[in-house]
């Protein structure tokens, strides 16, 4: 079975005029392990993809099954990353990397040898005890995505996570984020609007009309990687 199924979804939001369309009947799937990104101009319905996914939003047609099984709200079986920095600004970048392993009761061992393994993957040895606030853009995108390994989800979202950077710091966090995609071994559905970023990325790019959305093609890429 794929790692996620995505049958028949649709999405209407109720308005003050009545109802928008912002999805129309979208079905795709992601095996295990594919780096898979939804392409598609400015307000096409990615990110509502991506929200009903991660059970931030409610599905109005279709279900969602991760490993065969429907989901049911938010959890942290899926991870997600967005534009904004979620970090918690009151810890510091070693206490956001292994938060959740603390909440799921993990030892403070477990927890300093895991976030020491990814302070290393994301290339931030040495900045484990500052904060949020005193990190550029492109350093507090890489604790997100840290963090967000750090839980071992069974897939990772990510909705357009490098598109507040500058071209130079994006072009290294496409980097970064390959390198630990390839490390993880882990699933991920990235969304943008960048016909460039979703080809570097992706293994496949579904290709989103203009709203309301709909998957039109899938393309493999077969180019080979750097
Ligand atoms: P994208 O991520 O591709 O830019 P979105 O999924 O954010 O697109 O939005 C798709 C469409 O749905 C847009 O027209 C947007 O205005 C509309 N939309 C999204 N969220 C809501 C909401 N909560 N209420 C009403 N309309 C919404
Ligand atoms: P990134 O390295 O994540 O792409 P930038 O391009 O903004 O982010 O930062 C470039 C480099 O500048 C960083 O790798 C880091 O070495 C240094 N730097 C940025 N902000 C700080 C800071 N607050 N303290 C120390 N060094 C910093």
């Amino acid at each position: 079975t794929p790692k996620l199924e995505i049958k028949e979804v649709g999405k209407t939001f109720k308005t003050k005029s009545g109802e928008t369309s912002a999805l129309e009947k979208t079905s795709f799937s992601i095996n295990e392990g594919e780096f898979v990104t939804i392409l598609g101009p400015s307000g096409c319905g990615k990110s509502t993809v991506l929200r009903i996914v991660g059970g931030l939003e409610e599905a109005t047609t279709g279900e969602v099954l991760l490993d065969g099984k429907a989901i049911q709200g938010p959890g942290p079986d899926r991870g997600m990353v967005f534009q904004s920095y979620t970090l918690y600004p009151w810890l510091t970048v070693k206490e956001n990397i292994s938060f959740g392993l603390k909440l799921k009761g993990s030892s403070q061992k477990e927890q300093d040898d895991v976030a020491r393994h990814y302070l290393q993957l994301i290339g931030l040895e040495g900045f484990e005890n500052h904060y949020p606030i005193q990190l550029s853009g492109g350093m507090k995108q890489r604790v997100a995505i840290a963090r967000s390994l750090a839980n071992d989800p069974e897939i990772l979202l990510m909705d357009e996570p490098f598109g507040a950077l500058d071209a130079q710091t994006r072009n290294i966090m496409q980097e970064v984020l390959l390198k630990a995609w390839e490390e993880s071994k882990k699933t991920i559905l990235f969304i943008t609007h960048d016909v460039d970023e979703s080809i570097f990325l992706a293994d496949s790019v579904y290709v989103m009309t203009a709203r309301p959305g709909r998957l039109k093609k899938k393309i493999p890429i077969t180019l080979e990687r750097p």
